[in-house]
């Protein structure tokens, strides 16, 4: 039996548009429909954003809901996560949805300057964060942009207010955060592994190191993100044709390192969590 490996399928982001590739969902429909192929193509986990008419990165937990019970009927059991990212600083902004209860939702432990901004995380924004999630029983993934994010996100386990087993994302490939080098990648998954040896962890890598980090990951026996979000605006000279096509080609790729996209029932057990919630 392969180790199997969980594809995480980020369907639309808050950057990438239209303009940038036809292929980018942007309503709640087409994001359903794109969701879908990508489950048939091996993602086990979905990362959503939702945006509005103009293409903006949007709060509305009306979209979120109509995303989620779309994703719930049509790819049974998938893993739905919330961003908790890409928009805002004030709380209800950022984690206005969470009391839709997804299984796990993005939850981004420091700040850090991104390309044109500072995606910015105060310390009592991050507890507020982590405290809704734990109150509707969400499972964080945690997202390590810099190393520092590692470290506090270790201290918030230990106080109880990340709950374990801890699931952590390392982000690589964004303008002024951290490059796309392995060697980083090794250093903080040995980190992880001597801190809490139960965590689970995936990696990301922006634009051009998509491909890169998705063979790097597989390799070292963590668990693969690909999608639009990261995969477009950044590499133009070639487009993806979807999200289905991108998670495709991680699956494809698993069998060479001897691993399986894994199911919605495995990722749940690797990351320890519940069965899906009951579609009311
Ligand atoms: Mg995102």
């Amino acid at each position: 039996m392969t180790q199997p490996c969980i594809i995480t399928v980020a369907i639309t982001g808050s950057v990438p548009k239209k303009e940038d590739n036809p292929a980018v969902p942007v309503t709640v429909a087409e994001q359903i429909e794109s969701t879908h192929e990508a489950f048939e193509a091996g993602a086990a986990i979905v990362h959503v954003h939702v945006r509005d008419e103009a293409q903006r990165p949007s709060s509305d937990p009306a979209k979120f809901e109509a995303f989620q019970d779309g994703v719930r009927k049509h790819c049974p059991g998938m893993i739905v996560q919330f961003s908790t990212g890409g928009r805002g600083r004030a709380s209800d902004e950022r984690g206005g949805m969470l009391h839709l209860r997804p299984d796990m939702a993005s939850l981004a432990t420091g700040s850090v300057n991104f390309p044109n901004m500072i995606y910015e995380n105060h310390p009592e924004l991050v507890d507020d964060l982590a405290q809704r999630m734990l109150d509707y029983g969400i499972k964080p993934e945690v997202e390590v942009f810099d190393l520092a994010m590692l470290y506090t996100a270790h201290q918030m386990a230990e106080a109880g207010m990340i709950r374990k087993p801890v699931h952590v994302q390392f982000v690589f490939g964004l303008k002024n955060a951290l490059p796309p080098r392995r060697e980083i990648l090794e250093f903080e998954v040995a980190q992880l592994k001597a801190l809490m040896p139960d965590a689970t962890w995936t990696a990301a890598g922006i634009g051009r190191s998509q491909l890169e980090m998705n063979r790097w990951t597989l390799e070292m026996g963590g668990h693969c993100r690909t999608g639009l979000e990261d995969n477009i605006r950044f590499d133009k000279s070639r487009l993806a044709a979807s999200n289905a096509e991108l998670v495709a080609r991680v699956a494809g790729l698993c069998a060479e390192y001897g691993r399986h996209p894994a199911t919605p029932d495995e990722a749940r057990r690797i990351l320890s969590m519940a069965g899906q919630t009951a579609v009311a």
